[in-house]
């Protein structure tokens, strides 16, 4: 019980966060909360973020969703993976795949025991992702759901979604009971600060209207409209470890069958994305104009596409980086507001996510408490960084050498922690999560693998196994994913089964 609750919580944006907080906000307090959203249709919102985690299923969850009717709602497909493509070498592919890869023996991680084999048979070793449901599931083309493998401890699939990010907006909104979330449609012309301690009072929009508030979300996309435009927080701008800085986006016919993963295929001066739906495919070029121009990214996309383009590519700009401050006085930036790193890992949902579930457990009174403010600017801080450094991994960790963009990549001077994660990996086969930061050790593992990063040395643990039984481990574990796998059907039945969209 509160003696000064917040009572009037203004949230400033109508695209995928400003939905989805309006949404858990009032699933979270209910009628205790009365809800505005502004958004204006002629700015309208970034139209990309189409490619999920699996940890949006907590957001399902929350909000009662059935999953198949979500999907049918956003024309959506399931991702079981990242394919990376030329990324460590060209003509090298590697997925980072959802779930977990083999089983721990006692206190062991299981790649020390895939480390021995590898180096005890050599080429003819099965590869990491032998290990992986997800991983051989993607190989067939195949999806189903399920939660462990047989009787054994091993889990089962991991999945997230490819959604559309329009559809995926109106579809929160739905969710949103009008008697809670009241929706305006405007631009805001002006925002008010409040005297005697700059708290925001009021933002009033174009057409007059003024709305009051006790707190206020910004969700107003790269401009940060409160959080930088009236409170100016800051920006750290991570561009020198990450260098791309704008991406052209296009979307194209749909092909068959859709593959139940996102594909991430280096060119030379960025990447580009592949992202299937149930109506269309989603693609996309990020790049870095220091090497090549609008023009000549557009050309790339255009050139690599499955099939025709179904409309004009659309080039966005961004700065890779994080606003020094997300909670200011009676203000919390989510979403692009509140910062950007590139797609590679398809995190930006995510945090918006984890955002609003940090906002929601540190929820203040109308005082803001300067506590909870440093402690939710603390956690958000720390997530961001690590996705950063989990995301340079990605450009620094390369053999390529072909092109002026790749080999200013492999210069790139890592951030503190990263090198030493990568060093302690080379030398050891170790990897340690740190605290709670959103990728896990198997994610690490994958990439760290993916982009040619190999161990000399493994846990001396994983050596006290006699060779048969390791052998009958590792093959155990590949019979049963391979049997489980077997019983899944293609990925386009599923959908045509479970959750077609409507025509
Ligand atoms: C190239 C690219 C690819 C991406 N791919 C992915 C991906 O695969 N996966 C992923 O998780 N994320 C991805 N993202 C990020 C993702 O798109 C965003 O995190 C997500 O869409 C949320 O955006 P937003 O709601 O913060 O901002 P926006 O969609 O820009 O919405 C801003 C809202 O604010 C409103 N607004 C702004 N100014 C005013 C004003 N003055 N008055 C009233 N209203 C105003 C606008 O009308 C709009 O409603 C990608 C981003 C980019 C740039």
């Amino acid at each position: 019980m509160q003696a000064h609750p917040i009572q009037r919580v203004v949230i400033v944006g109508g695209g995928t966060a400003g939905w989805m907080t309006a949404a858990l906000l009032s699933r979270a307090f209910g009628p205790q909360l009365a809800i505005t959203l502004v958004e204006s249709d002629e700015i309208g919102t970034v139209g990309v973020g189409e490619a999920t985690i699996p940890q949006i299923r907590h957001v399902n969850a929350f909000l009662g969703i059935d999953e198949d009717e979500l999907m049918r709602a956003v024309k959506g497909t399931f991702k079981l993976a990242i394919q990376f493509n030329d990324w460590g070498r060209i003509g090298q592919s590697y997925l980072h795949a959802f779930g977990d890869i083999g089983l721990p023996l006692g206190l062991v991680p299981f790649q020390h025991y895939w480390l021995r084999d590898r180096h005890e048979r050599g080429d003819a070793a099965p590869d990491l992702w032998a290990y992986s449901i997800n991983a051989q599931a993607c190989a067939d083309h195949r999806f189903g759901r399920m939660e462990r493998i047989g009787s054994s401890p091993m889990t089962g699939t991991r999945h997230a979604y490819h959604l559309d990010a329009g559809l995926y907006g109106q579809y929160l909104r739905q969710r949103c009971d009008p008697r809670q979330v009241r929706r305006v449609e405007g631009r805001i012309v002006d925002v008010a600060l409040r005297g005697e301690d700059g708290f925001i009072e009021s933002v009033r929009l174009a057409g007059g209207e003024s709305i009051e508030g006790d707190l206020f979300i910004d969700c107003s996309g790269f401009r940060g409209l409160l959080i930088e435009g009236a409170l100016k927080a800051g920006y750290d701008d991570w561009t020198p470890w990450l260098p791309c800085d704008r991406a052209v986006a296009v979307a194209s016919e749909r092909v068959a069958p859709m593959r139940p993963y996102t594909q991430s295929t280096a060119r030379a001066a960025g990447w580009q994305w592949r992202i299937p739906l149930q109506h269309r495919n989603g693609n996309g070029h990020v790049f870095c104009s220091r090497f090549i121009s609008d023009d000549e990214a557009t050309a790339t996309l255009l050139a690599n596409l499955d099939g025709e383009a179904l409309a004009e590519p659309r080039v966005l700009r961004f700065t890779t980086g994080a606003r020094r401050l997300c909670w200011v006085r009676n203000c919390v930036a989510l979403g692009l507001a509140s910062g950007f790193m590139e797609p590679l890992e398809s995190t930006s949902i995510h945090m918006i996510q984890s955002g609003i579930s940090r906002l929601i457990s540190l929820f203040p009174d109308k005082h803001c408490d300067a506590a909870l403010a440093n402690e939710y600017n603390r956690q958000t801080r720390f997530e961001y960084e690590r996705i950063r450094d989990f995301l340079v991994l990605h450009y620094r960790a390369t053999e390529r050498d072909d092109s002026p963009f790749w080999r200013h990549c492999r210069t790139i001077d890592m951030p503190e922690g990263l090198a030493e994660r990568i060093a302690l990996f080379r030398r050891s086969g170790q990897i340690f999560r740190d605290g709670e930061e959103l990728f896990t050790e198997v994610g690490w593992l994958q990439v760290m693998l993916g982009q040619g990063i190999v161990p000399q040395a493994w846990h001396p643990a994983a050596d006290a196994l006699p060779s048969a039984e390791l052998d009958g481990f590792l093959g155990n574990m590949r019979t049963l994913i391979q049997r489980a796998v077997g019983t899944f059907p293609g990925h386009d039945q599923f959908v045509a089964a479970h959750c077609r969209a409507p025509h």
